[in-house]
Order: structure tokens, then C-alpha cells, then sequence
């Protein structure tokens, strides 16, 4: 799923972060999140990948965690986090949160 987000700056540290919550190592190449570049406008695209593949893995979505990891590392973490809660395994796993506790 890809978003625009005006407030990005590009500094890709979600990237990193991503990577060490999947490999503990700093390899944006696995990550899960993508930061493209926009053909006019401000800001960038941020891309979710929904499937493993050449691309990198599949968002998990930080399961289990309060503030996933690429979240955690971005300025605009609200923004950021407004996204992420329109993904489908996000979705899943605050339902599944709200089930567990009762
Ligand atoms: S951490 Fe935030 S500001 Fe930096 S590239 Fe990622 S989405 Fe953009
Ligand atoms: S929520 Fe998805 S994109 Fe963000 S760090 Fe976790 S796996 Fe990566």
C-alpha cells in the first residue's frame, strides 16, 4: 500500500529500523517500509510491502509492539502511524489485542 506524506523529509531512518526489527542488522534492502520519491509535490511516497519478495519482507506490522519500530525512529511519528492503522495486518492485530483481554 503506498501513501502520500508531505511532512516526510527523506531521511529513510524507518528503513533502518525496519531492518533491524526483522534481521537486528542495518539492511534497508529487507525492509518493509519504502521511502519513493515524488515526481513534483512535496514530501515523499511511503510504501508498505504487503508480500515477501526482490522488494523486501512483508510488513508484520510490529506485532505485539505498542509503537512499531519505524514509528519510533520518525519525526512525524502521528502521521506516520495514521498509515500504518489502515493496513490490514495492523488492523488484525489490534483486534486481536481487544480480543486477548477479555
Ligand atoms: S522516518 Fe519519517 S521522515 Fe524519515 S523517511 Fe521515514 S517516513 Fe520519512
Ligand atoms: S510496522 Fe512494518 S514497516 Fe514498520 S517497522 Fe514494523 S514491519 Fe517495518
Amino acid at each position: 500500500m503506498i501513501f502520500d506524506m508531505p511532512t516526510c523529509g527523506g531521511c529513510r531512518t524507518c528503513e533502518i529500523s525496519c531492518s533491524y526489527h526483522h534481521l537486528r542488522a542495518f539492511a534497508p534492502s529487507v525492509s518493509s517500509i519504502k521511502i519513493l520519491n515524488k515526481v513534483d509535490g512535496v514530501g515523499y511516497h511511503v510504501q508498505f510491502l504487503e508480500e515477501d519478495g526482490e522488494l523486501g519482507r512483508v510488513c508484520d506490522g510490529c506485532a505485539g509492539l505498542e509503537v512499531p519500530y519505524c514509528v519510533e525512529a520518525c519525526k512525524d511519528a502521528e502521521e506516520l502511524m495514521s498509515m500504518l492503522q489502515q493496513l490490514p495486518v495492523r488492523i488484525k492485530a489490534k483486534a486481536g489485542s481487544k480480543d486477548a483481554g477479555r
